[in-house]
């Protein structure tokens, strides 16, 4: 039997580098070469044991790589060696979410996430994509892999905020919490047409990048309550829309409270616990206010129409990833990036890579490769 080096969840607060068998793609899957990816906030979660998912699971939801074998029926329509990514959501294309336009709750609810949730995911050698035909993106032309590593989740979850909310241009938007996430949003509001962007977080490096994903404004909680200072940017009435992008009572609360009657907040967050709306700023119920979620869309033609943005330079992510690993020193890079150490934004891993940093540095950006 082959196998591969992969990341596997041991229990709470332990992964660990481990040698597993090495999938073989069946009718509609496809097995590719992972070149790079990355460590995700919700991976953080699964680790600290606050989302269960099952001992000896491969973890990482993020896949850039090489087709390296493909099943039955997939032959004619992908060739081995091709650079690809996939989305964080792998949809089917065919059950009744899918076809009713909800491809993240393929099968029901978020079950378009499988990567690193239900099924083995991204952190290592290879990666068996299902549904193979519906999520196969290849990668233009002249982009590396680190001009797309952050469209399969990150990117598209923050734009995905965006367009939910249905923000129209000319709008007044606020953006609660400037992580990757929230400095994609920031990056959708802008794409969207709103005319103010008012990025909201506590540390001046991320206030700095949100400026430069697209925020006129720029707020610190650090510096009191925010929700006043929005209230002046907006005539007194609030923005139109507001995105939560952290995932805490207090971040939704203060997006509440920053809409205007018949705003729109759109929620990004994943949410531990119960969540509550207070009286006053959801207007006891009848402030014609919506209330939207989203969980990141995945699936091929999204891919595309993300990395066609890249691509034509209408977007830069590569500002997002501040560090780079093999696939090794795994620790390492979780402990930096769960502890938001060194100014981390996102983090490349390298499965390629033997565990040797100065190698690593060597390589600095955009490890694409053309042979396979
Ligand atoms: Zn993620
Ligand atoms: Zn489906």
């Amino acid at each position: 039997m082959r196998t591969m080096k992969a990341v596997v969840f041991q229990e709470k607060d332990r992964i660990a580098v481990a040698d597993v068998p090495m999938p073989v793609p069946r009718a509609g899957e496809a097995l590719i070469r992972i070149t790079a990816t990355t460590i995700c906030g919700t991976d953080v979660h699964i680790v600290r044991g606050e989302y269960p998912v099952r001992p000896g699971l491969v973890l990482g939801h993020e896949p850039v790589g090489v087709i390296h074998e493909v099943g039955r029926g997939l032959e004619s329509l992908y060739a081995v060696g091709q650079l690809v990514i996939v989305g964080a959501i792998t949809p089917c294309g065919q059950c009744f979410y899918c076809l009713n336009g909800s491809h993240s709750q393929c099968g029901g609810a978020h079950g378009g996430w499988r990567f690193g949730n239900t099924i083995d995911g991204a952190w290592a050698e290879y990666l068996l994509v299902p549904d193979a035909r519906a999520n196969l993106a290849p990668i233009p032309h002249n982009l590396s892999d680190e001009d797309v590593l952050l469209c399969p989740d990150i990117f598209s979850t923050g734009l995905g905020g965006a367009e939910s909310a249905n923000i129209k241009a000319g709008d007044a938007v606020a953006v609660f919490a400037q992580g990757p996430i929230g400095l994609c949003a920031t990056l959708g509001a802008k794409l969207r047409g709103a005319s103010l962007v008012v990025g909201i977080d506590a540390v001046p490096e991320r206030l700095e990048m949100a400026r430069r994903f697209g925020a006129t404004v720029t707020l610190n909680t650090a510096e009191g309550d925010p929700v006043p200072r929005i209230k002046r940017l907006t005539e007194g009435r609030g923005v139109d829309v507001a995105i939560e992008a952290l995932g805490r009572q207090e971040t939704f609360e203060n997006a509440l409270r920053a809409i205007r009657p018949g705003g729109t907040l759109s929620s990004l967050g994943v949410y531990s616990g119960k969540l509550v709306a207070p009286y006053e700023p959801f207007y006891a119920g009848i402030g014609d206010i919506k209330i939207v979620t989203t969980l990141c869309p995945g699936g091929k033609e999204r891919m595309r129409r993300l990395m066609a943005l890249v691509a034509s330079q209408r977007v830069d992510l590569t500002p997002l990833i501040t560090h780079r690993f093999g696939l090794d020193d795994i620790e390492e890079a979780f402990d930096l990036f769960s502890h938001q150490r060194d100014r981390v934004m996102k983090v490349a891993l390298y499965p390629g890579l033997a565990r040797d940093r100065r190698r690593l540095e060597s390589v600095g950006a955009g490890a694409s490769e053309a042979e396979c």
